[in-house]
């Protein structure tokens, strides 16, 4: 989970008068052109696990509507989920930090430790005791690793997916480190976009770097630069 900016582009304007005309007639928020600009804004990514191999989108409100027109179709409070997060979050976790206000991942570490087979674990720290934070923390621990037998399994999948993210930019790093001149700068652009809003599980890669910052420290630019 990262901050993501909401921006008012041409997609989102459209999104919003959509939301204005649903309102008013009492339709389904559920409209394509809030499906559209959502799909922008996150980059196609669920803004809870930052997975981009989604089968299944939902809308998820940051606040639960429970028929609360204003909350119902309020823009701000669209977010753009996959089917497994959205089930577990509900209601249940209120409320969480709002990715569009917050930088995520200077609240919460995101760690992957050991490896597959050997006792590998995902940590995440909250870096302080707000509400939000603790709720974001709980959040995200049943997401990678579910609750009931079918969740379970959906995490194992997510977890899979993660594995072999951080696996990939794990090599890129190593590539990096052991270029030189030429091959260095197209790997730092390489490891920019990795870095960035729209790279899957992008928390995760962030604080791989911060955790080795006296390794790459000129690696630091492009996550406070986020
Ligand atoms: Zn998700």
């Amino acid at each position: 989970m990262i901050r993501v900016e909401r921006k008012i582009t041409e997609k989102a304007k459209k999104a919003i008068e959509s939301l204005q005309k649903a309102k008013s007639k009492n339709n389904t928020y559920n409209t394509q052109e809030v499906n559209v600009a959502l799909k922008e804004m996150f980059h196609g990514k669920c803004y809870i696990c930052e997975n981009k191999e989604i089968t299944s989108y939902q809308i998820e409100h940051l606040f639960s509507h429970h028929e609360d027109k204003d909350l119902k179709y309020d823009w701000s409070n669209l977010f753009l989920a996959c089917a497994h997060c959205n089930n577990i979050k509900r209601d249940k976790y209120e409320p969480i930090i709002d990715c569009t206000k917050e930088n995520v991942d200077q609240l919460i570490a995101f760690r992957k430790k050991g490896y597959f087979g050997t006792e590998e674990e995902l940590i995440f720290e909250s870096l302080d005791c707000r509400e939000e934070t603790i709720n974001t923390q709980k959040l995200l621990k049943e997401v990678y690793y579910g609750s009931t037998p079918q969740k379970k399994m959906e995490a194992k999948i997510l977890r899979r997916t993660l594995r072999k993210e951080i696996s990939k930019f794990k090599e890129y790093v190593r590539e990096y480190q052991e270029a030189e001149d030429e091959e260095k700068e197209d790997l730092k652009y390489l490891l920019k976009q990795q870095l960035g809003d729209s790279s899957p599980f992008a928390a995760f890669k962030r604080w791989l770097i911060r955790d080795n910052k006296e390794a790459y420290p000129e690696l630091l630019i492009y996550i406070n630069m986020q």
